[in-house]
C-alpha cells in the first residue's frame, strides 16, 4: 500500500497566506474606549490649539517645507526656508530660481541636492498639471516628486483642514511604545491610529502626538515625571505612575523649537 503523502507544507503556507490576505490583521490597543477618550481629553486641555512647527506662508510653501523636512529637524528647515520663501513663494518663482539657486538656500539641510531637484520637479508639475495650485487629494499630492504618504497627509491636514494622521518618527514611536496602536510600518500605525483615536479629537491628534513625542515622551529617555498621562500609560518603558499636573501650556512659539533628543 502506498504511503500517504505528508501534507505539503507549501500548500498549507499558501492557504494561510490566502487567509491572511483576505482578513485584515487584527490589532489590539492596550487602552479601553474610556481611557482613549481621557488621554486625548488631557492633550486637548494641555494644548488647545496645537500647531505644526514648519513655517510656511501658503499651501505651496508648506509642501516644499514638508518635502525638505525628511531626515531633518523642523527648526533646521525653518532656518533655511525663512529666506527661501521670501524670494520664492509660488511654483513659478521657485522654477525661476532654478536648482542651483534653491541649493544656495537649503545647503544646511541633509540631502539638499536631491531635495532641490524635487522642489524644481514638483513646482513644474504643479504649473503643468494643476494650474499652479496644490491639489487636495492624497492621490494627487502623492504624484508630486518627493511627496510620499506622510507629506501628503501633513499637507491635507495643515493646509486644507482634512483630518489625517501623518506618521512621522515621533508618532510611530509613541503608537508602539505606549501600545496605543502598535504596527510594524508607518502605514499600519496610521490605519490603527485612525481606529483608536476618538473621531472628535482626530483633527488635532496628529499635532498632539508629535508634540508629546518631541517634548515629553522623547526617543532616548521618556520624561515620565513630566507626563500628563503617566497614570494611564501602559508602556513597559515608563518610569513613573503619577501624572504631571494638567494645565494649559503657554502658546507655542513656532520656529524656535529644536527637536530636543
Ligand atoms: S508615562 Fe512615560 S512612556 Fe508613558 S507616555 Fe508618558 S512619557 Fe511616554
Amino acid at each position: 500500500m502506498a504511503t500517504p503523502k505528508p501534507k505539503s507544507s507549501t500548500s498549507t503556507l499558501q492557504k494561510s497566506n490566502h487567509a491572511s490576505a483576505r482578513k485584515p490583521k487584527r490589532f489590539r490597543s492596550a487602552y479601553s474606549k474610556a481611557e482613549l477618550e481621557e488621554i486625548f481629553r488631557r492633550f486637548s486641555v494641555q494644548r488647545p490649539e496645537p500647531k505644526g512647527e514648519l513655517e510656511h506662508v501658503n499651501p505651496f510653501t508648506l509642501v516644499v517645507a514638508v518635502a525638505l523636512s525628511a531626515q531633518a529637524t523642523d527648526a533646521g528647515v525653518n532656518k533655511a526656508t525663512r529666506a527661501l520663501f521670501k524670494v520664492a513663494d509660488t511654483p513659478e518663482k521657485m522654477l525661476a530660481l532654478g536648482e542651483e539657486g534653491i541649493t544656495q538656500y537649503i545647503r544646511t539641510i541633509g540631502l539638499y541636492r536631491n531635495k532641490a531637484k524635487n522642489v524644481i520637479a514638483l513646482s513644474r508639475m504643479l504649473i503643468d498639471e494643476f494650474g499652479s495650485e496644490v491639489p487636495k487629494t492624497r492621490e494627487e499630492l502623492m504624484r508630486l516628486p518627493g511627496v510620499g504618504r506622510k507629506t501628503a497627509n501633513v499637507v491635507m491636514s495643515m493646509a486644507f483642514g482634512i483630518p489625517t494622521i501623518a506618521v512621522d518618527t515621533h508618532i510611530f514611536r509613541l503608537a508602539n511604545r505606549l501600545l496605543l496602536a502598535p504596527g510594524k510600518t508607518p502605514d499600519e500605525v496610521e490605519q490603527h491610529l485612525l481606529k483608536v483615536i476618538p473621531d472628535h479629537y482626530l483633527f488635532r491628534a496628529h499635532h498632539w502626538l508629535i508634540l508629546h513625542g518631541r517634548y515629553t515622551c522623547k526617543a532616548r529617555k521618556p520624561e515620565c515625571e513630566r507626563c500628563i498621562i503617566a497614570d494611564l500609560c501602559r508602556s513597559p518603558e515608563k518610569t513613573c505612575d503619577v501624572p504631571a499636573p494638567l494645565a494649559e501650556l503657554p502658546p507655542q512659539v513656532i520656529g524656535v523649537a529644536e527637536a530636543v533628543e
